[in-house]
């Protein structure tokens, strides 16, 4: 790995941040605060080719990898106008179709994954397992050549802006009765199929649902990939999303502390502008060292992902993502904190716009695992210690 981006991926960057910069916070918060949602951008992004820059060019993608779409997303928040759906619809869905979708699965979704002109979100959040997976309780069942699904997801993202889910589901093994995780495509107009949204204290144009599946009745290719793959599967498209989230989250911290920097630059109160003042400009200096140190981490995370398809280690990647969403999240948290300190009242009005990052960047503490959840992963399986849970 070189710490030197190369032309291709800077010149990806700064088109990113171009992009970015056209739209900006204000109309981020503008849609959000409005009810509207961020579809121009969206539509232009895939234009561009930036929402499918990791999917395969047979479908229309850019055959890159999740690096770049890392890098696209981190340009657009840190221009203050982030696309959620990026982390689900090409990372998430678009990883997991691409490397176990059969052809028809492939032609079905990518090409419209790859433009943004299909959006597929993903549902595994349930409402009495929550961070506990093991306790999913959404089933499907083999009705002839159907598959009929029941159950309730929480906290799904962006369901009103998608023409599918993917949920993750289980299916009884056919030989030891087991239930086991799978992986289906849910038009969001199938019948038995509704959602309604989860009201959130979220400043952001996506919205959060709560989905009801109430033996909704799908065909049989409505299975993604294999039944027998489910877990692996599942576990391909999580580091693409913790990856995501990093990169949103880095971006975020990176929009709030250039907002602070050129704040505390101008503000003066006493005879040099508050920026001088050390209490102002070191947690300043140590929010920055900490999202370059989760940006390198990010990066790190991007390229073992990327060389998973080489045959490189998947164990090292999951554990190099899940470290750097530790760390994106944390830098995120502490830069917007750092940034509503340095604007004083400002940091809390409407018109800088900054306080409505609070929750936003909060988040990422809590999805899409948890800060407790990948501590748990790491004192496990990086530190070998006993699982208390
Ligand atoms: C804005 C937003 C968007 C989201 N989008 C999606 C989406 O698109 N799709 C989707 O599927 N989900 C989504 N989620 C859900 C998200 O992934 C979950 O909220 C998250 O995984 C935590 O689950 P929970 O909320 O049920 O918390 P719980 O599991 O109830 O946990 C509550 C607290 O207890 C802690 N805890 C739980 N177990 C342990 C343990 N063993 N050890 C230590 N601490 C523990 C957790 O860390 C957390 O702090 C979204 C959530 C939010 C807030």
């Amino acid at each position: 790995m070189s710490f030197t981006e190369s032309d291709e991926r800077r010149a990806l960057r700064s088109a990113a941040a171009e992009l970015g910069r056209r739209y900006g916070h204000e109309y981020y918060l503008t849609q959000a605060r409005n009810g509207g949602k961020l579809t121009e951008l969206w539509r232009e992004a895939g234009q561009l080719g930036f929402l499918g820059v990791n999917l395969p060019e047979r479908y229309g993608g850019g055959g890159a990898g999740l690096y770049e779409l890392a890098i696209v997303l981190e340009e657009l928040a840190a221009a203050g106008c982030g696309l959620l759906m990026m982390v689900v619809s090409p990372a998430i869905c678009g990883t997991i179709i691409a490397r176990f979708g059969t052809d028809a699965q492939q032609q079905r979704w990518l090409p419209g994954l790859a433009s943004g002109s299909a959006i597929m979100a993903f549902g595994i959040t349930e409402p009495d397992a929550g961070s506990n997976s093991h306790r999913l309780a959404t089933v499907a069942e083999r009705d002839g050549d159907q598959w009929v699904l029941s159950g309730r997801k929480v906290f799904i993202s962006g369901v009103d802006e998608a023409d599918a889910v993917m949920i993750v589901g289980r299916t009884a093994d056919a030989r030891t009765g087991r239930l086991r995780p799978a992986l289906f495509a849910v038009p969001t107009d199938a019948t038995g199929f509704t959602f309604r949204p989860v009201e959130m204290e979220l400043v952001s144009p996506e919205q959060q649902f709560l989905l009801f599946l109430d033996e909704v009745r799908l065909p049989a290719d409505a299975l993604v990939g294999e039944p027998d793959a489910g877990l692996m599967q599942l576990f391909a498209g999580l580091n693409p999303e913790r990856i995501m989230a990093s990169a949103m989250a880095i971006g975020t911290g990176r929009y709030a502390l250039d907002k602070a920097v050129s704040y505390v630059r101008e503000r003066t109160v006493w005879d040099v502008p508050i920026g001088a003042h050390q209490g102002i400009a070191h947690p300043l200096a140590q929010v920055k060292i900490e999202l370059e140190l989760a940006r390198l981490m990010m990066q790190k995370a991007a390229t073992l992902q990327d060389g998973i398809a080489d045959g490189g280690a998947a164990q090292a990647a999951g554990e190099a993502a899940n470290m750097a969403k530790y760390a994106a999240a944390e830098a995120s948290v502490r830069a917007v904190d750092q940034a509503v300190q340095s604007l004083g009242g400002n940091g809390l009005t409407k018109e800088y716009g900054v306080a409505a990052l609070l929750a936003l960047s909060r988040t990422t503490r809590i999805a899409p695992v948890s800060r407790e959840m990948i501590l748990n992963f790491v004192a496990q399986n990086s530190l070998g210690l006993p699982k208390s849970y």
